[in-house]
């Protein structure tokens, strides 16, 4: 315990001091740094609050010290996450190398691959997409088409991906694709990281009824991948496909129970809505806005003791779909809710007449769709819920 107070007392005075102040508290969207081969830096403070948390593997707290992570316990990475949300700082990365991908090569790769892709992730080296969606295999991913065929030391790979995250921006991408095209479909999978810049890859993007265009289609077609990097075993990558998706909706989740940064719901009330008295005088919306409120906070709060229980080095489990779904629907819901508060305010779309800010609500309620979509639908998570939490028979 004495350990942990001296290491809470130092991590306090290293962010104090090594923390840019342009890195603490609100930061918009176009700051948030991703990494990559083709990072830019519209802060330069970003580029120094990133060398500086990478430096001490702070990117990737509780990864070992070998593959370049921080190599810290549980509870003194517990201990950071309350001194960096005590000052106010911002991740200094977002990557689905660190969410996603990163924790199943801890699990299921090899020495070598650990070696060559971890710290270049920690640093925000390389920026990874997940390939996992085809025009035919959403829901029923293992109908998955895309084809690797082993040819001398290198597999070639031809097939399409869709709805691919930031594809057009990636550098790498761990792909699911068909090694065994006459076995049970969930016994035929293979888990391969392949380079975007590989002669044969190309990307479209697709626009979303946000307006945003933040996936892609992403095409194969005769694209050579060495044979060292498939991770896990051939034909095995259907039990790694599950668990990096246990840390995908485990980390959309965790987003959810995170404070917006945009106003909170009572100041949005108090400033669309007459309050004379500092009182929402529709007695429905007031209870609305009350009870979004405190729904809010009981998730953050489960999330939270969620976490604490799992034990140490556990990762997630089943229990994710749990927060994925719920998660969701209440962030729906709030995005719903923001919007009756808005009233006319929220029905812009561009131009005059609409401040930034109500641009960015309206538009963030259409993105809010997409989350009973992403990782997995709503409908799945329920009957994963169903199976695999509750234990009920098919
Ligand atoms: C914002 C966003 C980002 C995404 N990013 C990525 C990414 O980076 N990489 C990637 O690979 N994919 C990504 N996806 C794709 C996502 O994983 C799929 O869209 C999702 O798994 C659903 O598949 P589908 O679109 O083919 O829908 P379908 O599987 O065709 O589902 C259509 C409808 O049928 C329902 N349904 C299907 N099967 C069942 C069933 N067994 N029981 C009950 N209902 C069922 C579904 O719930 C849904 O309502 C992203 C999606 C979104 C919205």
């Amino acid at each position: 315990m004495a350990d942990l107070e001296g290491f809470r007392e130092e991590t306090r005075s290293w962010l104090e001091e090594h923390c840019p102040a342009s890195k603490r508290g609100p930061q918009a969207d176009t700051e948030e740094v991703w990494g990559g081969r083709r990072v830019s830096y519209k802060n330069p403070d970003s580029k120094l609050w990133l060398e500086r948390m990478s430096a001490r593997g702070w990117t990737a707290p509780t990864w070992p010290k070998e593959y370049a992570g921080g190599g810290l316990s549980q509870d003194e990475a517990k201990i950071l996450q309350q001194e960096m949300q005590r000052l106010r700082c911002r991740l200094p990365l977002i990557s689905f190398g660190i969410s996603m991908l990163g924790p199943v090569l801890l699990e299921f790769g090899n020495e070598e691959q650990k070696r060559e892709y971890l710290p270049k992730i920690v640093r925000g080296e390389t920026r990874w997409c997940q390939g996992y969606s085809e025009p035919g295999a959403g829901s029923d991913l293992a109908s998955l088409q895309m084809r690797a065929v082993l040819d001398g030391d290198e597999y070639v790979v031809n097939g399409q991906k869709i709805w691919t995250s930031y594809a057009d921006k990636s550098d790498w991408i761990f792909c699911l694709v068909r090694t065994g095209p006459d076995t049970p479909k969930h016994d035929g999978i293979s888990f391969l990281l392949i380079d975007m810049a590989s002669p044969g890859v190309s990307t479209t993007p697709i626009r979303l009824i946000s307006g945003y265009s933040p996936f892609c289609q992403t095409f194969l077609e005769d694209v050579r991948v060495p044979k060292q990097n498939l991770v896990g075993p051939l034909n095995g990558g259907w039990t790694i496909a599950k668990r990096l998706l246990q840390f995908e909706r485990s980390v959309i989740s965790e987003g959810f129970g995170v404070s917006p940064r945009k106003r909170s719901l009572e100041e949005l009330a108090r400033r669309y809505l007459d309050c004379p008295s500092g009182t929402l005088p529709d007695s429905l919306l007031r209870s609305r806005v009350a009870q979004q409120i405190m729904e809010d906070e009981c998730f953050r709060l489960t999330l939270k003791r969620s976490a604490e229980e799992t034990k140490a080095g556990q990762g997630p489990g089943p229990a994710s779909s749990m927060f994925k779904y719920y998660g969701t629907e209440l962030n729906k819901q709030k995005y719903e809710l923001m919007l009756s508060l808005l009233g006319m305010q929220g029905l812009g779309w561009e131009g005059e007449g609409f401040e930034p800010e109500e641009l960015v609500i309206t538009r963030e309620w259409l993105r809010s769709k997409g989350n009973s979509i992403e990782g997995g639908t709503s409908e799945i998570q329920l009957n994963i819920i169903a199976k695999r939490v509750l234990g009920l028979p098919d």
